[in-house]
């Protein structure tokens, strides 16, 4: 896992193109807004496919067996697509702090506090974007370092992501390897900038 995660990690950057269109003062904030946009989005998407198999169960028995399939299908992409984006924004936080994510992930299992473990719970993940925006508003008003504590986050978001999207390499690989994908056909078609996950 550690090597999948600190490569993907670098190749985040190929595909960074805000920092040619911003000041590198604001680098962290961008991110950070970034990060915490996506969480919601990831969280939204998490409640639509929630809503959507309560209480019918997964199937919809008004749809048939195909659409079934492919609305299970169209909700774990976007499931797997808004989870890349919140690695992406993590990635280039932890790159803008110097530290690589396997580091980050190391940290936060060393000062793990109890019952954290096994939750697969995803506000944790949105709970966590808005600590980092919280340290980063403190940061900008009291003039302190909170590197630690960001570093900290950002393990928490991928020990959550991770348990949230399968306690195996092989999904969260899936997660990284859909990331990339979506953002390598983007730069190759030039609409990395823009907005809207269709591009
Ligand atoms: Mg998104």
């Amino acid at each position: 896992m550690t090597p999948i995660l600190n490569d993907y990690q670098k190749w985040t950057d190929s595909t960074a193109i805000y920092r040619q269109n911003i000041d590198q003062m604001h680098w962290l904030n961008y991110c950070i807004l970034g990060l915490n946009e996506e969480a919601g989005e990831l969280l939204k998407v998490k409640s639509d496919m929630t809503l959507r198999q309560v209480p019918k169960g997964l199937f919809d028995s008004s749809l048939s067996p195909e659409l079934n399939i492919a609305s299970i299908m169209e909700r774990a992409e976007n499931f797997l697509k808004e989870a890349g984006d919140v690695m992406w924004y993590i990635s280039q936080l932890a790159n803008l702090l110097g530290v690589r994510l396997s580091d980050c992930l190391d940290r936060f299992k060393e000062e793990v506090i109890e019952g954290w473990v096994d939750k697969e719970d995803l506000l944790k993940v949105v709970f966590l974007a808005g600590q980092i925006a919280g340290y980063q508003k403190k940061s900008l008003r009291d003039k302190t370092d909170f590197r630690d504590k960001f570093i900290l986050a950002i393990g928490g978001i991928i020990h959550r992501l991770y348990a949230i999207v399968g306690s195996n390499d092989t999904s969260f690989e899936l997660v990284l390897q859909t990331n990339m994908e979506k953002l390598s056909s983007r730069k190759d078609r030039g609409v990395l900038q823009g907005s809207g996950d269709n591009r």
